[in-house]
């Protein structure tokens, strides 16, 4: 997989401040129970992201990158740090802020399997935010019918249940229904990597076909450095729960300079087996990965 992407729209804002703003952030989980230890999962971590652009963020299992997406989101307390969104600070708002956010703070999981309830039609999944937030019932199903129609699924979705789709269908879903409110940002948090290879590629083009139609800007989470190069237009790459690469996504997806991540390059996925043999071979001359 590997297709240039597009000049980025976003380079029209780089005099612009940043949409999403992360400085310094740290996050503690607090050990449970009897002598629980705590875990320092995010070390002042510290990214950006414009309007309309793209994010990867790659790191092997554990690194953090899942922590951050939830940091954003408000999903885990903040130690330490900001997290700035078009200027506010976010990252201590209460409950009532927090759902007004959620209509420009939006995000798709891995498992669309767990993330659907499979007692709801589509079309109640994808109405259920926009009546929450004053739609009417004609409004709601004209809108449902646009975002159907906008991740390619069939008008006839709307009646169905969860359980008839493929994977890759039930994620249109769930991309159709962060898409709901328009918002500005979409934390993906590894969407793809339950998909196989092909329905992978599919999906990932519709990121960035939605990317091109709306301006929404992704914080890409992957721990597969080829899905990362494919739709990110900066990658950032985190071990430990701190960034150690930050930079242009062809340059740090083909010619990193930390060792980890080119082990991360050695160890995605290639289409070509023999050019797969030959990084095996390379990625066991290098020995194993270093905490
Ligand atoms: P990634 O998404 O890169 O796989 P995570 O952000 O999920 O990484 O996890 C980072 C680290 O934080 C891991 O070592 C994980 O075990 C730990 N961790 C994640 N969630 C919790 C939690 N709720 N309590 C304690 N530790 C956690
Ligand atoms: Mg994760």
């Amino acid at each position: 997989m590997s297709v240039e992407r597009q000049d980025p729209e976003w380079a029209e804002h780089q005099g612009a401040p940043p949409l999403l703003e992360v400085n310094d952030l740290n996050v503690t989980y607090r050990g449970r129970g009897f002598r629980g230890r705590s875990f320092h999962a995010l070390k002042d971590v510290s990214i950006q992201v414009r309007r309309g652009e793209t994010i990867g963020l790659v790191g092997e299992s554990g690194s953090g990158k899942t922590t951050l997406g939830r940091a954003v989101l408000g999903l885990v307390p903040v130690t330490s740090g900001s997290v700035v969104f078009e200027g506010e600070e976010i990252s201590h708002v209460g409950g009532r802020r927090r759902r007004q956010l959620s209509r420009d703070i939006q995000v798709v999981f891995q498992d669309p399997y767990s993330s659907l309830n499979p007692a709801m039609t589509i079309e109640s999944i994808l109405a259920e935010p926009l009546t929450v937030r004053g739609y009417s019932g004609t409004d709601a199903r004209a809108r449902v019918a646009e975002l159907l129609d906008h991740v390619h699924l069939p008008a006839d979705a709307a009646q169905r249940y969860p359980r008839e789709f493929s994977g890759g269908q039930r994620q249109r879903v769930a991309i159709a229904r962060a898409l709901a409110l328009a918002p500005k940002l979409i934390v993906c948090d590894e969407p793809v990597s339950a998909l196989d290879l092909s329905t992978q590629a599919r999906i990932l083009d519709l990121f960035i076909d939605i990317q091109e139609q709306t301006g929404v800007a992704y914080l890409f989470i992957s721990h597969d450095l080829s899905v990362v190069r494919y739709i990110a237009h900066r990658v950032a790459v985190m071990l430990s729960g701190e960034i150690i690469e930050t930079g242009d996504g062809d340059v740090v997806t083909t010619n990193p300079t930390e060792p980890y991540t080119q082990r991360l390059l050695l160890a995605s996925p290639v289409p070509d087996p023999v050019g797969q043999a030959k990084r095996r071979d390379l990625y066991m001359s290098l020995g194993q990965p270093q905490k």
